[in-house]
């Protein structure tokens, strides 16, 4: 039997040895995130800053923010502080939310053929590192979709590691031959004879017909998932799948569905194409990501039926070409062919389009995934871009419904009872989103939940 959990024992030690109280211990099955408790919290006043609160057009000068037990408390100009409250002076910077990327994949930091492979300790600990890499530029959360990170979450909401809050989709889901599988050619099936390997097992769970499809969903949300990631189409890094193919029959993805559904949180697909996009939709799925192939009619039914776009630029897919190669005969290349149009109609149509990266498979593409906010200048202006990365991105995690583990306040947003996930920001990120790419220069005060992790101030 799998054990998702960690020893209390050993909990129990690194965190009285890190000096705080309170991290209750789930029971043995219990997948849930108790939130961390800081024995002492003081409230803190942040003076002097111009508040941008996630969906204004513009930021508010010269007001101060109360921050208590990890939450914002109030915004106001010169308000009597608690007697205990410690302050920091902004100096009439700009303080906005914490980032969020709607489209992660911390735990795998190596392409599928060699995490196949490898120690899980080893992957584990390149997660780790990334979950610093992405705090420590001001990203807050990530909406994880797709890949193991359950553990990594948990760890980081108990205070063991530092990193961003992680919703995880835990294994993806997809049918023998698509996009989530990354066999050899000669390997057995896992389900047909051969024996499981780890990534059968824990990253991609091959399911074919509803019922495999339910017990797949299932297990991925007994595993922690918050939400269930299901490969719908043909996808870049898999071998077997051209980009043109749809996967999951309706009733499959039905399956996926509702099983989610019962659980009270929904399915994201993995779709490019206008046949994969609108069967998920006939399917009742709520968020695509991608999309890039779609016609302006489906993106209008989109739209209409108020699903979620989750869409990239791909743009540092480029950085590991040298020079200018020709990607055109490449799957990258023919999807890349079709982000332009995507995101000028989305643009056109007035559809949010999520701030995500897809960044997977090396620590390079990680730190590459930065670039993101550049990128989109091509099709939308800073501020539609810092909205996109804050409040937009924000409302998409709150599909989660009680499978959400941050349920104190929302995210996203500067406001009274939010949670304390703020950045403080040299130059104007709503008319330069570019400064967000530097942040070791442009980002003086990284907070989450109410805990500093950078104070340059
Ligand atoms: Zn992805």
């Amino acid at each position: 039997m799998m054990n998702t959990n960690r020893s209390p024992s050993l909990i129990l030690t690194v965190v009285s040895l890190l000096g705080w109280t309170g991290a209750a211990m789930g029971g043995a099955h219990d997948v849930q995130r108790p939130p961390v408790k800081i024995a002492k919290p003081v409230p803190l006043v942040i003076q002097n800053v111009q508040v941008w609160d996630g969906t204004a057009d513009k930021a508010v000068a010269g007001l101060d923010v109360l921050i208590e037990d990890g939450l914002i408390i109030s915004i106001s100009s010169g308000q009597a502080a608690p007697e205990n409250a410690e302050f920091i002076d902004g100096g009439g910077r700009v303080l906005i939310p914490g980032i969020i990327d709607a489209h992660s994949h911390i735990a795998i930091p190596l392409g599928p053929k060699v995490l196949r492979q490898e120690d899980p300790s080893y992957v584990a600990a390149l997660s780790v590192r990334a979950a610093r890499m992405y705090l420590m530029r001001g990203w807050t959360t990530l909406r994880d979709i797709g890949g193991p990170s359950q553990g990594l979450a948990k760890a980081i909401d108990q205070g063991v590691v530092d990193g961003p809050r992680i919703y995880p989709s835990a294994a993806f889901i997809s049918q023998t031959s698509g996009h989530g599988d990354h066999r050899g050619l000669t390997d057995p099936h896992p389900n047909v004879g051969g024996p499981v390997n780890q990534f059968e097992q824990r990253y991609t769970l091959l399911a074919d017909g509803p019922a495999e499809v339910r017990r797949a969903t299932r297990e991925s949300l007994r595993q922690g998932a918050t939400q269930i990631k299901v490969m719908a189409g043909g996808g870049i890094s898999s071998d077997y799948d051209p980009i043109d193919t749809t996967q999951y029959s309706i009733e499959e993805l039905r399956a996926a569905v509702e099983s989610a559904e019962d659980w009270n949180t929904y399915v994201a697909v993995h779709a490019y194409t206008d046949a994969a996009v609108n069967r998920s939709l006939d399917a009742g799925v709520k968020v695509i990501e991608h999309g890039h192939l779609v016609s302006e009619k489906t993106l209008k039914r989109i739209k209409s039926e108020g699903a979620f776009l989750s869409s990239q630029s791909f743009g540092f897919v480029r950085i590991f070409m040298k020079g200018n190669e020709d990607l055109s005969n490449t799957k990258a290349g023919q999807v890349m062919a079709g982000t332009d149009s995507l995101m000028n109609n989305a643009k056109k149509l007035g559809i949010p389009v999520a701030f995500g990266t897809d960044a997977v498979g090396s620590m390079r593409a990680y730190e590459a995934g930065i670039k993101e906010f550049g990128y989109r200048l091509r099709w939308f202006d800073s501020l539609e871009i810092l909205k996109q990365a804050t409040s937009h991105n924000a409302k998409l995690l709150m599909l989660t419904g009680p499978r959400n583990p941050y349920q104190k306040g929302p995210l996203g947003v500067i406001k009274p009872g939010a949670y304390a996930d703020l950045l403080i920001v040299d130059g104007d990120p709503l008319t330069d989103i570019k400064v967000l790419e530097e942040p070791a220069k442009n980002i003086q005060l990284i907070m989450k939940d109410g805990r500093i992790y950078k104070n340059n101030l």
